[in-house]
């Protein structure tokens, strides 16, 4: 060391100070030596601490379920190492708010109590005070002096309560900042790189828990709504209505259960695509929460001024739980009439029409009701119910609501039994058919048979048409029965002309058969080409097939039943307009569609002895005449009936007086009788000893 050689030339004193100074210098040197051996011995205890705090927070961490069980003991932890008086947490909204979680932790709550009150039930934006700006930032953020922080909303009261300083940390999960915890102290806070470190440690810990705990959300929420609309599904909808019904009081009042059924969803899809209907339900979906938030939000504001007992709000849970099929649970009704409000409130919603791609669409929706009352023991019965009526009002046409009444629940039970019978019966093949000869009424000749179908029930007997057709026509199902109805008749029909080709001695023209042909059966866009379909398959000529139409056909769609019955023209099949006279409009299809034979309804022939109805029958006969139609009176039933419409010129008839629907055989074993009787001067059937015999199994089909 150069500066401290002593040499024997200097005078004492200056070797005096020299050596003074060389051991001051030593001092100094010794004391920088032990400063840092120190700092270096506390950086080590120090890390050693930070370490046993990492783990602690870490182990507790790895246990916590969620987020805030994990913070709130890393607060209390942090707090304690650190020497802060108060930690205090945040979560992240969906709207990038840090709102506070009630997750704190007071060390020192001497003067702090303010402080901490003013951090409870706060949030704040982006950017906005401590919190605000870890979270636009997502570091670490510093408050050396609270007193010149410009950008700290608790500014005044931290300085009330004689907080110095604060720090605030974010919790990550992935790049997302998930929670901001912060902490303030009454003495300086020390921004040691190690207590940086550490706490930036303990973020990563507590972001995993966070990653965790979403995944586990995401999973639930995966499992309890539907990925489309995002709306809760069926199994959600069932847990909140099961609890539901089981927190209801004994009187059972207060839960309303709402189907929606959309109408008209299937042709969109069908004609549009799936990715259409996908938009379609998602857009139908937003509308319905609309329509639901306004009457039932509307209402619980209402409501939350007026708690009664229970003290619940009334709240709705819309659910979809199939395709095209929405339910809402209405939970503490407070007014009667609010179910109905919702429903019209959907129907108003949906009445605009929706823009799916460049097309404009327009559904509609059938809503049925239930309400809960004591005697529903769960509330699968309630749905039950509330299908029961979204399935009437269904059936009602489109857009209606139907509330469910407990008549009502017997009237659509038996409906549904029924329909679910016709399905099986068709699939079985219980259907057989009858034929009721029509005959010409001059000559007393059959001219053809009108096809009666009969269900032959396996326990009820044979039942009649009057009792299923209605249904069968409500559900759709008369097209399947129809079809095998048409194709029976035709194979039947043809078996006939099989028969009287073997019989040398035949010379009138070939019977004919006239099937009934229901409106969805006769609207079918493909109903001509199945027609010459059908009677490729079962040979029967065209002219020998007849169709009988009610105006209902007419009522549906006018201008394609014309375009049909010109169709059917051409390929040479006869159509004729039954039960003439009983629609209040009858007259202006005859002028404008172009039909073949007119059936005058029983009703006039079962009135022929009143002067009126004489006259009715006068005129349609007239009329028929003017347009050249073929008319066949119906119900013909007694002697004088037949002697009046023979009188008037009506050219054919058909009545239990000529003879009764009855099975293929008989009813065609008819004609060997009438060419046996028809050389003894044209008898009539009616007066032939074996039809009245033969006759009679039928009897019972009768109106
Ligand atoms: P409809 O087409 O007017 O058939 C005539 C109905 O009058 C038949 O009743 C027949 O038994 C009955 N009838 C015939 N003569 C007399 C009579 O002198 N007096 C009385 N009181 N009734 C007579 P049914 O067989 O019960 O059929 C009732 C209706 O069911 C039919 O009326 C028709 O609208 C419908 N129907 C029958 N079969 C079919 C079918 O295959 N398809 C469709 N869509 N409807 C059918
Ligand atoms: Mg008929
Ligand atoms: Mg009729």
């Amino acid at each position: 060391m150069k500066a401290g050689r002593i040499t024997l030339e200097q005078p004492p004193t200056a070797r005096i100070d020299q050596l003074q100074r060389q051991l001051q210098r030593e001092r100094k040197a010794r004391q920088a030596a032990e400063a840092i051996a120190e700092s270096g011995l506390r950086a080590l205890y120090e890390s050693k601490r930070f370490l046993a705090l990492l783990q602690r927070i870490t182990e507790r961490a790895n246990k916590a379920d969620t987020l805030t069980e994990a913070l709130s003991y890393a607060l209390g932890e942090i707090c304690a190492e650190m020497g802060w008086d108060f930690g205090n947490a945040y979560l992240v909204n969906a709207r990038q708010e840090a709102v506070s979680c009630n997750c704190w932790h007071v060390a020192n709550p001497d003067h702090l109590m303010p402080f901490v009150q003013a951090s409870r039930d706060i949030t704040f934006a982006r950017g906005q005070g401590l919190p605000g700006r870890v979270l636009a930032e997502s570091r670490a953020h510093w408050i050396n002096d609270v007193r010149t922080d410009e950008n700290f909303v608790r500014r005044d009261t931290a300085i009330a309560c004689r907080v110095v300083a604060g720090c605030a940390f974010p919790v990550m999960a992935g790049n997302d900042v998930v929670a901001v915890y912060e902490f303030f102290s009454r003495k300086a806070i020390e921004s040691s790189e190690l207590v940086v470190e550490t706490i930036a440690q303990i973020g990563v810990q507590l972001g995993r828990v966070a990653e965790r705990e979403q995944s586990r959300e995401a999973l639930l929420r995966d499992a309890l709504h539907d990925p489309l609309t995002t709306l809760p599904n069926r199994v959600l909808l069932r847990e909140r209505a099961t609890s539901a019904f089981a927190r209801l009081s004994p009187r059972r009042r207060g839960l309303a259960v709402m189907v929606i059924d959309l109408d008209g969803f299937k042709a969109v899809n069908d004609k549009l695509g799936h990715h259409a209907g996908d938009c379609l339900l998602v857009a139908t979906a937003a509308r319905l929460r609309d329509a639901v938030d306004e009457t039932v939000g509307g209402e619980s504001v209402w409501r939350s001024t007026v708690m009664l007992g229970d003290g619940g709000r009334t709240r709705a849970t819309l659910a979809r739980t199939g395709g095209d099929e929405f339910v809402v649970l209405i939970e503490n009704i407070s007014h009667p009439r609010l179910p109905q409000r919702v429903a019209d409130a959907i129907q108003a919603e949906l009445a605009l029409p929706f823009s799916v791609g460049r097309d404009e669409v327009a559904i509609g929706a059938s809503i049925g009701i239930a309400r809960s009352h004591a005697r529903y023991a769960d509330y699968d019965q309630i749905q039950r119910d509330a299908d029961l009526a979204m399935y009437e009002a269904k059936a009602a046409g489109r857009g209606k609501t139907v509330t469910f009444t407990n008549s009502l629940g017997t009237v659509v039970r038996d409906r549904m039994a029924l329909e679910r019978d016709l399905r099986d019966a068709i699939r079985e093949d219980q259907f057989i058919l009858h034929y009721q000869a029509i005959l010409d009424l001059d000559a007393g000749t059959i001219e053809g048979y009108e096809a009666l179908v009969r269900w032959n029930h396996p326990t009820r007997g044979l039942i009649p048409p009057g009792d299923f057709i209605p249904t069968a026509e409500a559900t759709g199902l008369i097209v399947f029965i129809g079809d095998w109805v048409l194709r029976e008749a035709c194979r039947a029909i043809s078996r006939l002309h099989e028969q009287l080709a073997r019989q040398p001695l035949q010379s009138a023209g070939l019977p004919w058969v006239a099937v009934n042909i229901a409106p969805q059966q006769f609207l079918q866009p493909d109903f001509v080409p199945y027609l010459r379909a059908v009677i490729m398959e079962t040979g029967v000529p065209s002219h020998c097939l007849k169709l009988e139409v009610t105006e209902g056909v007419a009522i549906l769609d006018a201008e394609r039943t014309r375009r049909v019955l010109e169709q059917c023209r051409e390929i040479g099949i006869r159509v004729g307009l039954d039960d003439f006279g009983t629609g209040y409009s009858s007259l202006s299809y005859l002028h404008s569609l172009p039909f073949d034979t007119i059936k005058i309804d029983r009703a006039f022939v079962a009135a022929l002895d009143q002067p009126k109805s004489r006259k009715i029958v006068r005129t349609i006969l007239e009329l028929a005449g003017n347009l050249d139609l073929s008319v066949v009176a119906e119900g013909i039933e007694t002697a004088d009936q037949q002697a009046a419409l023979t009188a008037m010129g009506c050219g054919m008839g058909q009545g239990f007086l000529l003879s009764l629907p009855l099975g293929e055989i008989a009813a065609f074993d008819l004609l060997a009788d009438q060419s046996t009787y028809a050389n003894a001067g044209r008898r009539k059937l009616a007066e032939s000893p074996k039809a009245p015999l033969r006759a009679l199994p039928a009897r019972a089909f009768m109106r």
